[in-house]
């Protein structure tokens, strides 16, 4: 740490498996590293009942992996602090300002020489009428926090990908029944995991289908359904949906210092450079084309080492 208690040699901004992998290399390396946080440690990966594709580890809860990495990254001398960054400019002593806040005095910014950003991604909405207003009242996007209000009852999960396919496996435990809704007829995720369901009784696939509407009035009761080739519209009475359709990154507080491509997506390589010199990217949020656990990590360990050899 170079005078001011704000300055530091790397400030990676997110502390999900990316930005906490990016920490554990730069301390390693000597470096003063603090981890800004929004939300909560663990990024996406936390919510994940199961993770069985990790090397070496054959089967572990994402809650568990999570917990293990901040740990290790803490112990290894890493800073974490909870701070929803807004933005990065052009430092005074070093090279950039990561901003904490709009009140533009000592206290609003961090200076370092190099930021690493890990922000991941964000759910992604269905967009349909009272998707919002039902949310914690039917609607919800995350089966492992909000799985167990569900018991006994109905409910849909809908998605193709592996995180739906998870979250009906998890919630096939407690529900008395799952529909999984995906708008093709054959599903994105792992044929591991679609084989899972089929082998459930009380788990039932509604294929090349979308949801059209939301019903209920305090709390979710019912959707309606249309079958994307035969056009038949059906409802289905529920008690919950969860959304599980894919994530969107949230990168606007740095598109003016660097470059994001039309899905908002950071623009970088395998070297997790970005278009600005001094700032690297790790982990889904930047162009990529596979976001798995394993490769966020390894991106953590190639910003970092990156941001270190500089
Ligand atoms: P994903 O693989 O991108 O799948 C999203 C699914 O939602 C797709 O099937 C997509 O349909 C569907 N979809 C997207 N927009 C939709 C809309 N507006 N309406 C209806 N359906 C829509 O997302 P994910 O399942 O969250 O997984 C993200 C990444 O994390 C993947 O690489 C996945 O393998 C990985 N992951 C890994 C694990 C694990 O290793 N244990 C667990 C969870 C996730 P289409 O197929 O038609 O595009």
């Amino acid at each position: 740490m170079k005078g001011l208690c704000s300055m530091y040699d790397i400030i990676v901004i997110g502390a999900g498996t990316a930005g906490l992998s990016a920490a554990i290399y730069a301390v390693r390396a000597g470096k003063s590293v603090v981890v800004l946080e929004g939300k909560n440690y663990g990024g996406q990966i936390i919510n994940t009942p199961s993770i069985e594709n990790y090397p070496g580890i054959k089967n572990i809860s994402g809650f568990e992996f999570a917990t293990n990495l901040y740990e290790q990254a803490i112990e290894l001398g890493a800073k974490v602090e909870y701070k929803k960054v807004n933005g990065i400019d052009k430092g005074i002593e070093a090279r950039y300002k990561v901003i904490i806040d709009d009140k533009n005095n000592e206290d609003s910014y961090y200076e370092c020489d190099k930021v690493i950003i890990a922000t991941g991604t964000i759910n992604r909405k269905l967009g349909i009428d009272r998707e919002d207003e039902l949310i914690g009242k039917g609607i919800s996007y995350c089966a492992t926090c909000d799985g167990a209000f569900y018991r006994g009852k109905d409910v849909a999960v809908i998605g193709g990908g592996n995180t739906a396919l998870e979250d009906a496996a998890f919630l096939s435990n407690y529900c008395n029944k799952v529909y999984v809704i995906h708008r093709r007829e054959s599903f994105r995720g792992e044929d591991a995991l679609v084989n899972v369901l089929k082998d459930k009784d009380n788990v039932e696939f509604i294929l090349d289908s979308v949801v059209t509407s939301l019903k209920g009035n305090e709390v979710l009761s019912s959707i309606e359904i249309i079958n994307l080739k035969t056009k038949d519209v059906s409802n289905i009475k529920v008690s919950g949906v969860f959304i599980a359709i894919g994530q969107v990154p949230k990168n606007e507080e740095f598109a003016e210092i660097i470059d994001v491509d039309e899905y908002g997506y950071i623009i970088a390589g395998e070297d997790c450079r970005t278009t600005m010199e001094g700032i690297y990217v790790a982990g889904d949020c930047r162009t990529k084309k596979v976001r798995q656990l394993t490769t966020a990590a390894a991106d953590g360990a190639m910003a970092a080492l990156a941001a270190c050899e500089e």
